[in-house]
């Protein structure tokens, strides 16, 4: 049983193997830089803002696309391996 997302990710799933998570996707983020470096913000500092047009590529199985391609409704959505390695 496969447990799915109920916070942040909600509705996103990786549409090839499943996985509900990590989902690794590409955001831009605002942070301070000095000249001598920079401290990463730490999550609650910050709220981070992606939509469907990130890029977002699967941990367990390394499938890429967009977030929009991982907003997978029903199960028969999973194509699982029949995906070919193919581009758009
Ligand atoms: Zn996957």
């Amino acid at each position: 049983m496969v447990k799915l997302n109920k916070n942040c990710l909600q509705g996103l799933r990786c549409p090839k193997c499943g996985s509900c998570e990590p989902l690794n996707v590409t955001i831009s983020l605002t942070i301070p830089i000095y000249d001598d470096g920079f401290e990463f913000p730490r999550q609650e500092d910050h709220t981070i803002y992606w939509d469907d047009k990130n890029p977002c590529r699967c941990d367990e199985c390394d499938y890429d696309g967009d977030v929009s391609d991982f907003n997978v409704k029903e199960e028969n959505d999973i194509r699982r391996d029949e995906l070919s390695d193919s581009v758009d």
